[in-house]
């Protein structure tokens, strides 16, 4: 795995695809997913230009956060026990995957700071996926208001695994739509400006409708384990 090579390829493909929809490509960053790779990988992408790391366990967050060198933004971007709340809070930046009220409560009691978050949305309506569906998703970011220590600071999605172009880019297109109608409601705890969405096999979809942050991960630093 020549992880510099990968972000190199990622980022030129990233700022083609800016250039052709008028975007700037300095909106668009990489969070390297390494979940499935060991902490001296993670080191590697850190020393090959990575500044946004994901884990989707808790465990892998405190393991890489205690061996990456400082300066790193944290993602926890898997789904998020409530009893685990408390073990990740000290090290992550933004928490991709709020998804119901009962994670929100827990946030807001443990925190010692504002926490940026960004909630999960269900777009395809997959059984299998969590998320808000999207008609909930109004009422759901307006009942955080309630909660002074969260901010939501944008949406995340997965998209449903497939190489059907077209229902990828009409899942991309509808968070962005999403993401308009919380911004336009102009809640001071709800800028919503970031568009967490796009994985290694449909990152360039979602940059073409939006994405404002891709979590890559076998494309970029592999999958070891
Ligand atoms: C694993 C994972 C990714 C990265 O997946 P790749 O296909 O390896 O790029 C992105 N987002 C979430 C939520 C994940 O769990």
């Amino acid at each position: 795995m020549d992880i510099k090579q990968n972000l190199q390829h990622i980022k030129e493909r990233i700022t083609t695809i800016c250039q052709e929809k008028k975007r700037n490509p300095e909106d668009v960053k990489i969070i390297a997913v390494t979940k499935y790779v060991s902490t001296e990988t993670a080191i590697q992408a850190v020393s090959a230009g990575v500044q946004h790391i994901g884990e989707n366990r808790p465990e892998g967050l405190a393991t890489k956060y205690e061996a990456l060198p400082e300066g790193i933004t944290w993602h926890f971007i898997g789904s998020l026990q409530t009893r685990k709340v408390k073990e990740i809070l000290p090290f992550v930046d933004c928490i991709h995957s709020l998804d119901r009220a009962s994670l929100a409560k827990e946030i807001q009691k443990r925190a010692d700071r504002v926490i940026d978050c960004m909630v999960q949305v269900n777009v395809s309506g997959e059984e299998s996926k969590h998320g808000i569906s999207p008609q909930e998703l109004l009422s759901f970011i307006e009942s955080m208001k309630e909660y002074p220590s969260i901010r939501i600071v944008g949406l995340m999605t997965m998209a449903p695994f497939t190489d059907d172009q077209n229902l990828l880019h009409t899942v991309f297109a509808s968070m962005k739509t999403l993401q308009q109608e919380v911004q336009d409601k102009q809640f001071s705890f709800a800028p919503c400006t970031e568009l967490s969405m796009g994985m290694s096999n449909d990152y360039e979809i979602a940059v073409q409708e939006g994405a404002t942050f891709v979590r890559i991960g076998t494309s970029l630093v592999g999958k070891e384990f």
